[in-house]
């Protein structure tokens, strides 16, 4: 096992990080930015490193500033926690090639997942169903885009292969507005990945987002922990989550889950990483792996009873998966809420001073997050400041307890969408189970309509 790891990361999932390594007697050097040396996570930690100003771009970006802060530390391995480097290929070269342990994925497997082309093209010969579409990236030939778009049929999307966070998208519904749309898509993919090139899929239009969590060995053990519905969307971004999915078969689960586990064994994966699906009349289509531990990771800890980070850092450290797939049990349901500082009628982000905070409690009840009464939130990072997880033995159980939860909760002195939550866990049609990933956006205009 390690003696010291470094936590590459900031807020929650730096703390989260800590955590795991606190039970597992294992060292945490944490980083920070200057705008986070107040944070409790560093204040309580045995060693932290300042490795910059507030910009991300001048710290928690800054690869030479956290390989430094390992070699000075004498870390032995470095986690990446989500965002920021973590699903940087060549952050985890250097980081090897520094001589310390990524605790991830091979570089290799970040870099073909991070090619949406070549992710899927790797996902449809290890039999992951994907959504129908070209066989890889576009021609410039304006003929045959249109013959793979009439094959296909509309409406199609355009997807730039180095997109991410939403960005890089277009919905194409007649073949009139075809290769201008490709044109564009193409233009902006140069501008904002430097890649220009763009993929073609069938445009999916009342899917359910549906993920599947894995876990690998370096021994060719892989696992899924079921699966997670992440449909509860606002500009792609997730808002709520919860686990298992409301609705879907337990054999339709296991097919895909089953599938998702060969796909690791076969691409050579480790570590953890998740399979997102868009999921429609009962079928689910592969759009992309993320190769790093996920926000939503805990509503799967709460039905597994599996620690998932502890678990990226003991495979990481060449140990055998301690379970197997037969092992592994689900048990209740869980929710998760993201408690982000901003508006929660207009969502713009609201940083500055935390005057109160009373986090919530009792049974089920899991909160994740790094805030305090006097903690000042930061501009400079994305808005989440936390998360309440709930469990419950039923999905009913789990929703009064959100309720509950979210009645407790106090955060003053910043806004937070705490209000949004409260007015979710009571809507009708999401108490109901299964909304599709445009529920939310379509909510929240009709709730702008009545203000
Ligand atoms: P990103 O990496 O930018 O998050 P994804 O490929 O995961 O991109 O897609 C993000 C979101 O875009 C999905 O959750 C879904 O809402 C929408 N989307 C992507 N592909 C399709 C499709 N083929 N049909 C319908 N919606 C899609």
């Amino acid at each position: 096992m390690f003696k010291k790891i470094l936590i590459a990361n900031r807020g929650e999932i730096a703390l989260r990080i800590q955590r795991a390594c606190r039970e597992l007697g294992v060292k945490a050097v944490m980083v920070y930015s200057e705008a986070d040396r107040d944070a409790k996570y560093v204040r309580l930690a045995e060693e932290a490193v300042c490795i910059g100003p507030a910009p991300a771009g001048q710290s928690y970006l800054q690869m030479p500033a956290i390989i430094s802060a390992a070699e000075v530390s004498d870390a032995e391995a470095i986690h990446p926690g989500y965002g920021f480097l973590s699903e940087n290929a060549d952050f985890a070269e250097r980081v090897e090639q520094s001589g310390f342990t990524f605790i991830g994925p091979t570089a290799q497997s970040i870099r073909i997942m991070g090619d949406k082309v070549s992710a899927k093209q790797s996902m449809i010969k290890a039999g992951v169903p994907c959504v129908p579409g070209s066989d890889g990236e576009l021609p410039d030939d304006p003929a045959e885009i249109r013959r793979i778009a009439k094959n296909i049929g509309y409406p199609v999307i355009i997807k730039a292969a180095g997109g991410g966070g939403g960005r890089g998208m277009r919905v194409v519904h007649t073949e009139a507005a075809l290769v201008n749309a490709v044109q564009m898509t193409k233009s902006e993919a140069q501008a904002a990945f430097g890649n220009p090139s763009v993929y073609m899929e069938k445009f999916l239009q009342n899917p359910r987002h549906i993920e599947i969590q894995v876990l690998a060995d370096n021994y060719k053990n892989a696992v899924y922990l079921g699966e997670r519905d992440c449909s509860m969307q606002r500009r792609h971004q997730k808002v709520i989550e919860e686990a298992p999915a409301f609705g879907i078969p337990r054999r339709l689960i296991e097919k895909i889950g089953e599938r998702c586990a060969a796909a690791c064994k076969r691409i050579g994966y480790r570590g953890a990483g998740t399979f997102e699906f868009l999921y429609e009349n009962g079928e689910f289509y592969f759009i992309e792996m993320n190769t790093r531990v996920q926000v939503e990771h805990p509503v799967t800890e709460m039905i597994t009873g599996i620690d998932i980070v502890k678990n990226q850092i003991l495979v990481a450290a060449g140990e055998k998966l301690p379970f197997t797939q037969r092992q592994i049990q689900i048990r209740g349901h869980a929710i998760e809420c993201r408690i982000n500082a901003e508006d929660p009628y207009k969502f713009f982000p609201s940083p500055g001073r935390i005057t109160a905070w009373h986090a919530p409690g009792g049974p089920g009840v899991r909160v994740d997050s790094h805030i305090y009464s006097g903690y000042f939130v930061p501009p400079n990072y994305d808005s989440m400041i936390g998360k309440i997880i709930v469990h419950g033995d039923t999905r009913e159980e789990a929703l009064a307890r959100m309720r509950t939860a979210l009645l407790e909760t106090v955060v003053e002195g910043i806004k937070t969408n705490i209000p949004l939550h409260r007015e979710l866990m009571v809507d009708a049609s999401f108490c109901a189970g299964g909304t599709n990933i445009h529920y939310l956006e379509h909510w929240l205009e009709q709730r702008s309509g009545l203000l």
